[in-house]
């Protein structure tokens, strides 16, 4: 369930009772700046603690920009990482039917002549062979993957802070979650689904979009964050693709490799699949500017906001 746009930029949450105050650290540049305005005093209360859920698919630079996040003096409070697999050794592994990761990938299939099924779009593009007269449909898969490689451990984590053990919660929030979702993206609030943790989002609540956090980080002497996101991830834009292929070349090698072996797709998945937005081979997709091609952009889709930010 989205958060209303009336309760989305409602006031802060008074001083809220709870026993334990974390900050969803994404490492990007949204979390990152939420967590040195909350180290400067700038947001408060002080959270108790950050967690950073690693996918295991970061760029180089996104765990260059965590060692220093966690490096003495830089915050005010301790960072924990946590893990519940990861996801690049997963996704080759589920193209085999073993353990599936169910990335928000791109899939080509053929509709046969006469089949009435609305696909949701035509591309004249055909990477696979099919008889003339057949239409090519490119779907998406359902994303789990933040669920399973964000969402899971970083729960555990919290219910070993404040020491729920078994299945048993309390009926009132005893966390409150800070999320680095910023007002241009606000649409990716979302509340909590439990009833012992309340998500809060101190971006949006000061009404600053990505653009103000790049300025307060040069404000006050910061270097820019990188975009955090696993290399892979199917909602990247053109642009970050190509900032991939021609900044990270070894990062770019591996996406291409994993999305060679993902392509005969997962188990209960029809069709090939791919992980750029074409659903073609990514060393082969056309990665000219966003605006050539009026490109949506898919990141609202990870709505829990704990990728990219
Ligand atoms: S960055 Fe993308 S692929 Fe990775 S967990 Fe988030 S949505 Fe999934």
């Amino acid at each position: 369930m989205a958060v209303s746009l009336a309760s989305r930029l409602a006031p802060a949450p008074a001083d809220v009772p709870v026993r334990l105050r974390v900050l969803s650290l994404g490492a990007g540049v949204q979390s990152t700046t939420l967590a040195l305005m909350a180290t400067h005093g700038e947001v408060g209360p002080m959270p108790d603690c950050a967690i950073f859920a690693d996918t295991g698919w970061e760029p180089r630079a996104v765990y260059r920009h965590l060692a220093w996040l966690m490096a003495p003096g830089v915050l005010s409070f301790p960072v924990h990482v946590v893990s519940s697999g990861n996801i690049r050794d997963d996704l080759p592994a589920g193209a085999q039917g073993q353990r599936r990761a169910l990335i928000p990938a791109f899939t080509r299939t053929i509709v046969p002549v006469g089949d009435k099924r609305p696909v949701l779009d035509e591309d004249p593009v055909v990477g696979l062979s099919r008889p003339a007269g057949d239409r090519v449909s490119i779907g998406m898969i359902r994303r789990q993957c933040t669920a399973d490689y964000k969402l899971v451990p970083i729960r555990r984590k919290l219910r070993e802070l404040v020491g729920l053990a078994g299945r048993r919660s309390p009926k009132r929030p005893v966390v409150e979650q800070w999320i680095g979702v910023s007002l241009d993206e606000s649409l990716r609030m979302k509340p909590s689904a439990e009833d012992w943790q309340v998500n809060r989002w101190p971006l949006v609540e000061r009404r600053m979009t990505r653009r103000d956090c790049l300025l307060w980080l040069a404000r006050h002497g910061y270097p820019e964050p990188p975009k955090s996101a696993c290399i892979g991830c199917p909602f990247h834009s053109d642009a970050a693709w190509r900032r991939l292929r021609d900044g990270d070349p070894d990062a770019w090698a591996d996406a291409v490799a994993v999305d060679r072996a993902i392509r005969t797709g997962f188990r209960g998945i029809r069709g090939e699949v791919y992980l750029h937005r074409s659903a073609v081979p990514l060393d082969e997709a056309d990665l000219t500017t966003d605006a050539d091609h009026g490109q949506l952009d898919l990141w609202p889709n990870e709505c829990e906001g704990l990728c990219g930010v």
